[in-house]
């Protein structure tokens, strides 16, 4: 019996290989930090961990196939090894392959891949769930599910992986330079993005967002029926005095919606236009779309204390994203909170800002190149110095947007977004 090989035993690995056993197929394990499998794989004796973690001596067997976690860069000298010879699956084409009575739809990009993601199943609930990049592995909706639409946010990191997945609906919803420490170049990095329609046909559906010029330069080799939509101009999905229509069909009003900027009426738009071509009826969506209050840490707001309006935007980890935060206030009297774990991306974007910006701290890896382009930076080591250091007025916002992944300092965005919160209340 052939061995499956699982590289990186996070929650997406332990559930691919779960997946994989319950499916009678051997497993064999390896990650650096795990030294024990949970108590829940001593039902199966076809699974292996290996013990010495992610080693060379690895590429030595011979294996069925090779399943890599996202979070493993192609650098890393095993994966390298191996990739000489095996594609390198992501957990989603794994599950995919194992996956029945499922209609996928696929929500990929550089920002806004949760909140549509979300908003969708919100929309669709309970035929509609929620999978993926998201926190739910595809391979544990695969396991418990049957005859559900699922709503599945990829990374271009799981899009790497993808041989045959063909989903029935999908988007790309915006392209911006993100994780340039994983790609050689941006090219690299959109490229992947465009892996999602790849498989599709003219049956599917690609919902294409005509106002992102990188998108509409590099999309190419399209088989799948399209539907544009744009904030601004005529295409299928469009804005008339402010009601979001899908050709001649009210979608919703924006004066309805609860979440704010103009990125959440896209946001809606592409969710409420996904459920509509995968006939979730028109009435549903109406009520649903009014009744969606938004996701933790994207542009949340906290509290106002002492007429002070915080906001947690911890999700925001790179420019582009801080640069959505800004563009969501009217107001100048910002107090702008930036800096985390240095992906060596440039911070230009947020230059012209400044003067909505009353106070800007900057904190982590990147303080040094935050204060270079901002001189009146406040300089701090850690997130709880900035917040002892803040002096808002009242009316003032203070708006915790950092730009930057957290891995510096924090676990992951949600641990910093709870800190933030801790410290402000
Ligand atoms: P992702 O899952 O792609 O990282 P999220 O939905 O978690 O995206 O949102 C992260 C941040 O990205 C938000 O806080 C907001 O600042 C920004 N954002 C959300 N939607 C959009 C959009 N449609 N276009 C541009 N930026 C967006």
């Amino acid at each position: 019996m052939q061995l499956n090989l699982v590289l990186g035993a996070g929650k997406s690995g332990l559930s691919i290989a779960k997946l994989l056993l319950e499916k009678g197929e051997a497993v064999l394990i390896a990650d650096d930090k795990l030294s024990k499998l949970p108590e829940e794989f001593n039902q199966y004796p076809l699974c292996i961990l290996y013990s010495r973690g992610l080693k060379l001596d690895l590429a030595e067997i011979e294996y069925k196939r090779v399943i890599k976690s996202p979070g493993l860069p192609h650098t890393h000298p095993l994966v390298d090894k191996l990739s000489q010879k095996y594609f390198m699956y992501s957990d989603i084409e794994i599950a995919y392959e194992y996956a029945q009575d499922l209609t996928f739809v696929a929500i990929t990009g550089s920002n806004g891949k949760t909140t549509v993601t979300k908003f969708l199943e919100h929309i669709g609930s309970p035929m509609i769930v929620s999978a993926g990049n998201i926190g739910i592995p595809l391979s544990e909706v695969v396991l418990n599910y049957e005859n559900k639409i699922v709503a599945l946010e990829l990374s271009s990191f799981q899009l790497e992986g993808i041989k045959t997945f063909k989903p029935k609906v999908a988007t790309i919803l915006n392209l911006s330079p993100d994780h340039l420490d994983r790609y050689y170049d941006v090219n690299g990095y959109y490229n992947t993005k465009l892996n999602v329609y790849k498989n599709m046909s003219k049956e599917d559906t690609f919902i294409l967002n005509t106002d992102d010029i990188q998108l509409n330069k590099r999309i190419k080799n399209l088989n799948a029926s399209v539907i544009e939509a744009s904030l601004a101009y005529d295409k299928e999905i469009h804005i008339d005095k402010g009601i979001v229509y899908f050709n001649e069909v009210e979608l919703f009003k924006i004066r309805d919606l609860k979440v704010v900027g103009t990125h959440n009426i896209f946001n809606a738009m592409i969710a409420a236009s996904m459920a509509y071509v995968l006939g979730i009826p028109v009435s549903q969506i109406q009520k649903r779309v009014s009744s969606f209050k938004g996701v933790e840490h994207r542009l949340e707001f906290v509290l106002e204390k002492e007429g002070v309006s915080y906001f947690n935007d911890s999700k925001a980890t790179n420019p582009e994203a801080t640069e959505v935060a800004l563009r969501a206030f009217s107001h100048n009297n910002i107090h702008l909170i930036l800096g985390g774990y240095d992906k060596q991306i440039s911070f230009d974007v947020l230059k012209s800002y400044q003067d909505k910006c009353k106070s800007i701290h900057a904190f982590g890896q990147t303080k040094a190149k935050i204060k270079k382009l901002f001189n009146e930076a406040i300089v701090s080591e850690t997130l709880d110095e900035v917040i002892q250091k803040l002096s808002p007025a009242k009316g003032d916002v203070v708006l915790f947007s950092p730009a930057c992944a957290s891995y510096d300092q924090f676990d992951n965005y949600e641990q910093r977004g709870h800190r933030f919160k801790e410290l402000i209340t």
